[in-house]
């Protein structure tokens, strides 16, 4: 299976194209050896990151926004997400605080972004 994607490493943004055969992949257009890495993170060990935004306790409206430490494998991002979707914290959170610890065990945390006062 062939497949593209730009690598964003630096700015200069190759174009890699890969080559899947079995557990290999090949890989053509990077200028450096750096893009080989980013294709086979890319392509067989995909990872991400998110954020939202979820209701402090007791309230419909206040929000504080969160994210998490560190990526993640793209196959968690919606379980993350329910995960996330049913946290309330309670105020006051600072920003940088850890919401959930290891969620789903994945090794990141979810932390706050922003400060929310009393
Ligand atoms: S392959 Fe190397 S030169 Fe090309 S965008 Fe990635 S880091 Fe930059």
């Amino acid at each position: 299976m062939n497949e593209r994607l730009t690598c964003v490493l630096c700015p200069i943004g190759c174009l890699i194209e890969t080559v899947r055969r079995g557990d290999d992949l090949e890989v053509r257009g990077n200028e450096c050896p750096k893009g080989v890495d980013f294709a086979v993170q890319e392509i067989l060990h995909p990872k991400r990151n998110l954020s939202a935004s979820v209701p402090l306790k007791g309230t419909a409206s206040r929000m504080v926004s969160v994210r998490l430490s560190q990526s993640v494998p793209r196959d968690l991002i919606f379980p993350i997400l329910d995960a996330i979707a049913v946290l309330r914290p309670e105020a006051p959170v600072r920003r940088g605080q850890i919401l959930i610890a290891d969620v789903l065990g994945s090794g990141a945390d979810v932390v706050a972004t922003r400060t929310i006062k009393p």
